[in-house]
């Protein structure tokens, strides 16, 4: 099958001197690759007709399918428009979809007092060349222009989506994405992700030194690394989604193997998750006491839909006075063993679970830096410690990180060291 091309034209000032991050055209790049079509270019222009134009011109010669973002809005440097109703020989007409839907937008969403602004109004108008595409979330609408319209075979596809990073992200999800694959032909492309924690990209890859040698070349593995967990996804493509699916099943069956000690998940999905689904299978709740992540833990188990069902709260404790006087950790143990130290944690992980009565707890105590190091205790000195009212475990880690990557690295060690726990107490 042969390759499809695409490129990404991102317009906007702001973007070419670095104010803001160019996000859009990542998303829109792995959201193309996941369909099989390689995006072979990706071009930033500022706001300038002559520009977007120069790069039109120079994307549809080598792809067939251009997808733009940006210069859509209401204001006076949003070019985008006139200028793809010039480029494609059309005129500006007002579409009453569109139009219903941004006097929707104006009186009952954002409940502006007034009559709608007439700079607001005119963007219910497209050109007439394009296939008009519903913007759920926003009212600059979405368009499709075709280069060649009577020869889609031979004509280029240009998309032109808002700048707004979720405006764009819906279009794309809804819009643009289900037309692609009945305008082109695309390969069925499978993915099949592997999620690990507690070890490092390069150990992990050693693991599968001679698996990813013997892979045939039309199935790829990529190495996702975040935090303390790697995440492995395979992915094959070919003309029939079955096919490939049946080919790749056994690859991904020796992929966990391989990395059985440390596999989470052979779903794309993180420890949060996992986590969420050992507790839910159980029946069990739980807690955490956190003093060096301030709280992040909980929430990163909350940001999943239906923790409620098994996170019952957290206690952050960041001064001792807290950890004594809610936790109960002993005055002693803070002052002989000191704030982060095993005996802390394991008495913050016991006085949560009788705080909070719940059936597990998390607890972490450790120095996140820049400062607070001592020579005994460095900057990076974490103990963590997971427990039940039968039992609690602890390990210590040793970070190297700034004191935000401190911070996440500390919670997701803590979450696989929880649910290590979890697997073998219940
Ligand atoms: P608006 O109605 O807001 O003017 P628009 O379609 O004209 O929408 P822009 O003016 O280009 O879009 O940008 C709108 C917002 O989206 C701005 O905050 C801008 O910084 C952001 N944005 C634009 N392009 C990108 C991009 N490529 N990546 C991330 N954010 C972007
Ligand atoms: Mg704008």
């Amino acid at each position: 099958m042969a390759v499809l091309n695409a490129s990404v034209i991102t317009i906007g000032d702001e973007l070419l001197i670095g104010q803001t991050i160019d996000t859009n055209s990542a998303y829109i790049a792995q959201e193309l690759n996941k369909m099989g079509i390689w995006v072979r270019r990706r071009v930033a222009v500022g706001d300038v007709k002559e520009e977007i134009i120069q790069a039109l011109e120079e994307e549809r010669r080598c792809s067939q399918l251009i997808v733009i973002t940006g210069g859509l809005g209401p204001t006076a440097d949003d070019i985008t428009k006139p200028l793809l109703t010039e480029y494609f020989g059309g005129k500006l007409v007002v579409n009453p979809k569109v139009l219903e839907h941004i006097t929707y937008l104006f009186e009952k969403i954002y409940r502006r007092p007034g009559p709608i602004l007439e700079r607001n109004l005119k963007q219910a108008e497209v050109p007439d060349t394009c296939t008009v595409l519903h913007n759920a979330r926003g009212s600059a609408p979405g368009m499709w222009f075709e280069t060649d319209p009577g020869n889609l075979a031979k004509s280029v596809a240009v998309i032109s989506l808002p700048g707004v990073p979720h405006e764009m992200k819906g279009l794309m999800e809804e819009e643009v994405l289900p037309r692609l694959q009945g305008r082109f032909r695309t390969p069925a492309i499978v993915h099949r992700t592997a999620f690990t924690a507690g070890q490092g990209e390069s150990v992990i890859a050693e693991l599968l030194l001679d698996f990813e040698k013997k892979l045939p070349p039309h199935i790829r593995l990529a190495y996702l690394p975040n935090y303390g967990m790697v995440k492995l996804r395979l992915t094959s493509q070919g003309d029939d989604a079955a096919m490939v699916e049946q080919e790749i099943a056994p690859y991904f069956q020796q992929l966990q193997m391989l990395v059985k000690d440390y596999l989470v998940s052979n779903e794309d999905e993180g420890l949060e998750i996992v986590i969420g689904k050992l507790l839910k299978a159980r029946g069990k709740t739980m807690g955490t006491a956190e003093s060096c992540t301030g709280g992040y833990i909980a929430h990163l188990i909350t940001s999943i839909p239906g923790s409620s069902a098994y996170f019952l709260g957290a206690v952050v404790s960041y001064a001792n006075a807290v950890k004594e006087n809610v936790l109960h950790v002993k005055k002693e143990t803070l002052q002989t063993a000191g704030a982060v130290s095993e005996e802390t944690v394991r008495e913050m992980v016991q006085g949560v679970l009788d705080v909070l009565q719940t059936d597990y707890a998390l607890a972490v105590s450790g120095i996140m830096g820049p400062d607070g190091g001592t020579e005994a205790k460095p900057v990076g000195t974490v103990w963590v410690a997971a427990g039940s009212r039968e039992k609690t475990v602890t390990v210590q880690l040793h970070l190297r990180f700034d004191r935000q990557r401190n911070i996440s690295m500390t919670a997701s060690r803590a979450l696989d060291f929880l649910r290590r726990f979890i697997l073998t107490n219940n």
